[in-house]
């Protein structure tokens, strides 16, 4: 008889001895209520039954068990081991990104602790027919966020679940108020019904592309898909996804959290139904505990669409995953831990189900590609858009010259002013593209050159005219703007550079006909003003859209024939290794989403520096793909080697400097020159914080397992000095 139960616990802690009553039945993978610390009650898995009583003290009871069955496979169980292992961190951790806030409540007491009840899944559904057009126009131009609603209603084919779109709750009402929709509820099921009639027919390219995928897998694990912007990529999946739903097989779609809109969404539910799963971190916990307990308790051939952490839902027999746009830097979960990367933990959860897993994008990762080089994965290529629509024309439009011809306007040279020109008298859209929101990075004074910085982070503050507020885009403080400088008490603070705000601002002057919406951190605070914001561009409601990189993403404008990006430079000037990498990826994202079936589409890229060779080389994604990776070869960087950020933070500076000096010299005694640092980062105080970085380089032909363990172990020695318990150590595993 097993007497004691090792638990993982939602913390950063290994897991802890608990002891099993008598009458008590648990197995593995099972989630009980345990006491921790003085007066928390948690949620915990047990991870190991066994018989050896802890080292020290008495172990405390399991106070009961939560479900009457495990919540955990060994599968997933190992899953999670993997990912704590791989990103140095501890599976406690993992257990707080993988499992919905439900299951793993804290609370004070016993008695606090009712388990996850099933409710009914609240909908909408559309009851008239249809409406004139007459009380369209009239409800779109009065109740805009109504007729909102309403379409999406529409779109989605009259029915749908509450959380499936971000709607807005008065204006719901108001319609089921009006009598236009109906608000109810129903039981949710998994049932997955599809016709394979209603799959897209194949173009012959797209036909091709996914003969080879399937060959392809007959050998490898893994196959890239690189297809060039609106090939027709989605297509080529649902005919993967309708082979392995048939067969009974669980499939996982993942994409950027962002890109999870309700056009990709109701494109799949009307090729498999309404029962497509979609899983993302806005969702109540409600509604993701609903989801994990039903996929937990169905057979397999559940077809899950979903952002990263859909990867830890408990499958039974996945058969694909696919991560569309793997290129995707979103996918790298940044903060807190597990810091992990979304495609690769992708590939390694595919491998341990036996399934397939294939990576698409149009600018495939450097990595990705490496690995279709060296032959580890299959690969494919589509060169065309579907249905012959060009690719569109790249206009390289140096800012230098038209200052000196006296042709720039604000913040636009005579190029792209033409352009927008010509779009709006032709009743086109245009996207301007500004990497940046705010009206400005930050205030300056011109006397004595003062600018307005954040008190607790070493970063100025971003002025955002609107708001009439400078904000810290690191930790949120936030002060009124000033007209004069407090420093000198006579210059008159002037805003330095530009952002969204300033652009838009910019255009309404130069063309005060133009309907401009604007799309950034700032206006899409919420899934529901993205959506509202998308979906009235979508409708030709306005004829620019100003935004940051948010309108890189998978959005498909039918009549977008321009796009402008106002300031190239300002991608490429990062000091990171991979700043060169990601404009290029962001560039030719930007430049997908333009050109239509009867019109070419153009993109105009400002920049100073027009004779960058990343220009001149743009669209020809293996000539810049070879340059990056032997740079990237020469200078030791991946994915020739493995990079392990560790970064250190404290309050107390001197202490920082002392255990960092320290960690510094433990690993270059066991790394050598692969340790560099300790550095300062750019911005070395966040919240009062003080940071600094170290390195680790370890080349992919070493052990890398061998290199974490050896980490481990330097740094839990560093922590057993008492003086430096308190500083914070953390490791970023393949930083992005
Ligand atoms: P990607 O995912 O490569 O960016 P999409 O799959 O979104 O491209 O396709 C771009 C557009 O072309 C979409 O509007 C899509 O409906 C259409 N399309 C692509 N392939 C087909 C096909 N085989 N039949 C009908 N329409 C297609
Ligand atoms: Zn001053
Ligand atoms: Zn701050």
């Amino acid at each position: 008889m097993n007497r004691y139960a090792d638990i993982v616990l939602p913390l950063a802690q290994p897991a802890y001895t608990f002891a099993i009553g008598e009458g008590v039945e648990v197995s593995v993978g099972d989630a009980v209520a345990v006491q921790f610390g003085k007066q928390a009650v948690y949620t915990g898995i047990v991870w190991r039954l066994h018989d050896t009583p802890p080292a020290r003290g008495t172990a405390k009871p399991i106070l009961k068990v939560l479900y009457d069955k495990p919540l955990l496979s060994a599968l997933q169980m190992h899953f999670w081991e993997w990912i704590a292992d791989y990103y140095i961190c501890s599976v406690g951790e993992v257990m707080r990104v993988a499992l919905p806030s439900i299951i793993k409540a804290k609370a004070r007491c016993e008695e606090e602790f009712s388990p996850y009840e099933p409710k009914r899944e609240a909908i909408v559904r559309l009851v008239a027919e249809s409406f004139s057009e007459e009380i369209r126009a009239k409800m779109a131009r009065r109740a805009p966020k109504r007729y909102e609603a309403l379409c999406a209603i529409e779109q989605a084919g009259g029915l749908l679940p509450r959380y499936a779109v971000q709607l807005d709750t008065t204006a719901l009402k108001a319609l089921a108020k009006s009598g236009l929709i109906e608000m109810g509820e129903r039981d949710y099921t998994l049932n997955c019904e599809w016709s394979k009639t209603l799959l897209p027919k194949l173009s012959d390219a797209q036909t091709t592309a996914l003969d080879n995928i399937r060959n392809g897998l007959k050998e490898k694990r893994v196959a890239l898909l690189h297809g060039v912007t609106s090939s027709g990529k989605t297509e080529i999946y649902t005919h993967l996804i309708e082979e392995r739903l048939s067969r009974g097989e669980d499939v996982l779609f993942l994409v950027p959290e962002i890109s999870l809109t309700t056009q990709l969404v109701e494109r799949m539910r009307a090729l498999f139904g309404e029962s497509v799963t979609v899983y993302h971190s806005k969702l109540t916990p409600q509604q993701r505990t609903k989801l994990y307990t039903d996929i937990l308790s169905s057979e397999s051939g559940n077809f899950v669409v979903g952002a990263r952490s859909a990867l830890f839902l408990p499958y039974k027999k996945l058969g694909l995953v696919i991560v569309d746009e793997e290129h995707d830097s979103s996918y790298k979960q940044t903060e807190p831990n597990p810091r992990y990367n979304g495609r690769d933990a992708a590939i390694m959860l595919a491998a341990m189900h036996n399934a397939k897993c294939v990576l698409g994008s149009a600018t495939p990762s450097l990595e990705s590609y490496a690995n279709h080089l060296s032959g580890k994965y299959a690969y494919t290529r589509l060169t065309e858009r579907y249905g012959g629509v060009e690719l569109p024309n790249i206009v390289i439009s140096d800012t230098v010259r038209n200052v000196k011809r006296n042709e720039r306007k604000r913040h636009f040279n005579k190029e792209l002013l033409e352009g927008i020109a010509e779009r709006l008298a032709n009743n086109e859209q245009v996207i301007l593209f500004q990497n940046r929101r705010g009206y400005s990075p930050y205030m300056e004074c011109p006397s004595c050159g003062w600018s307005a910085r954040c008190p607790k982070c070493n970063v100025t503050l971003s002025a955002h005219q609107q708001k009439g507020r400078m904000i810290c885009h690191y930790c949120g403080y936030n002060a009124p703007i000033e007209r004069y400088c407090p420093n000198c008490k006579s210059g008159e603070l002037r805003p330095m550079g530009f952002g969204t705000e300033r652009v838009e601002e910019a255009v309404a002057e130069i063309f005060p006909d133009a309907r401009i919406l604007r799309l950034d951190g700032d206006t899409a605070t919420s899934g529901a003003a993205y959506n509202r914001i998308i979906g009235a561009f979508a409708r030709h409601e306005a004829d620019i859209l100003v935004g940051t990189q948010i309108v890189s993403k998978g959005l498909d404008f039918a009549d977008v024939t321009l796009i402008g990006i106002l300031n190239g430079d300002n991608l490429l000037a990062s000091p990171d290794f991979r700043a060169e990498e990601r404009a290029w990826q962001l560039l030719m994202q930007v430049a997908g989403r333009a050109g239509r079936r009867d019109k070419r589409g153009e993109v105009i890229i400002q920049t100073a520096e027009p004779d960058h060779s990343i220009y001149a080389m743009l669209g020809d994604y293996d000539r810049v793909a070879n340059k990056l990776l032997a740079e990237r070869k020469q200078f030791g960087y991946p994915p020739f080697v493995r990079i392990v950020k560790i970064t250190m933070r404290t309050n107390d500076k001197e202490r920082l400097v002392g255990s960092s000096l320290q960690l510094g010299e433990q690993l270059r005694s066991r790394f050598g020159r692969r340790v560099l640092g300790p550095v300062a980062p750019l911005i070395d105080r966040v919240r009062g914080e003080y940071r600094v970085e170290l390195m680790l380089k370890i080349e992919v032909e070493s052990s890398f397992s061998k290199a974490r363990s050896i980490l481990r172990e330097e740094i839990s020695k560093l922590k057993s000095d008492r003086s430096y318990r308190n500083v914070v150590v953390i490791c970023d595993v393949d930083i992005l």
